[in-house]
């Protein structure tokens, strides 16, 4: 029988799969495209692709699509899609994966102000401990560029107390700090 060699863009995208789907912990071939999570899905109608639509992309080697496509950035991580699936796929898992790939392996983000946000919110944790808001804001306002947003809602939210200029200390944001200095280093980043 004649020998079937395969092309190098295909090993390179089943290895590409492998590496999501170990890292994900999220096995795509057991996916028979129901579609009951795009169904229940709260972001779909305004993405490019529905949660079901990802999963058949990364099946069928379509991985660099998956990989610039703007769904992987608005997930909310709602959780209605893993809750209906009768595979019980973690679809926030797979696509938070795909977001840390994405941009590991240096691909445009489709979605970057959920870039900054997310990188805000865990600046703040990092420094205080926990979330600390008016922080949030002024960092994602400014990296944005979006200096204003939020700002028809501060002043009342102030009033009430919900929210303060100054950050809420806790006691072991060091080991909170440490947290993340340890995957810094796990990662090899500086
Ligand atoms: S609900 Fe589960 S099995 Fe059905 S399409 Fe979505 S991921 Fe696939
Ligand atoms: S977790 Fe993400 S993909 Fe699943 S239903 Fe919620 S927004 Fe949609």
């Amino acid at each position: 029988m004649e020998q079937v060699v395969m092309n190098t863009a295909l090993k390179e995208s089943e290895s590409l799969l492998s590496e999501i789907e170990h890292k994900s912990h999220v096995d795509v071939k057991k996916c028979y495209q129901c579609g009951t999570c795009a169904a229940g899905c709260p972001v779909s109608y305004v993405s490019d692709f529905t949660p079901r639509q990802v999963v058949k992309m990364l099946q069928t080697g379509l991985i660099d699509e998956v990989f610039k496509s703007h769904m992987i950035w608005l997930c909310i991580g709602c959780g209605n899609c893993v809750a209906r699936c009768p595979r019980n796929l973690n679809i926030p898992h797979l696509h938070d994966t795909l977001r840390i790939l994405s941009k590991e392996k240096g691909y445009p983000c489709a979605e970057k102000d959920v870039d900054i946000f997310n990188d805000s919110f865990l600046k703040t944790v990092q420094y205080t401990g926990r979330l600390y808001e008016a922080g949030l804001t002024m960092l994602y306002n400014t990296r944005s560029g979006h200096f204003m947003a939020g700002m028809d809602v501060a002043p009342g939210m102030f009033m009430l107390g919900k929210i303060s200029p100054f950050p809420h200390l806790i006691k072991g944001r060091k080991e909170v700090a440490n947290i993340f200095k340890k995957m810094r280093e796990m990662k090899g980043a500086k």
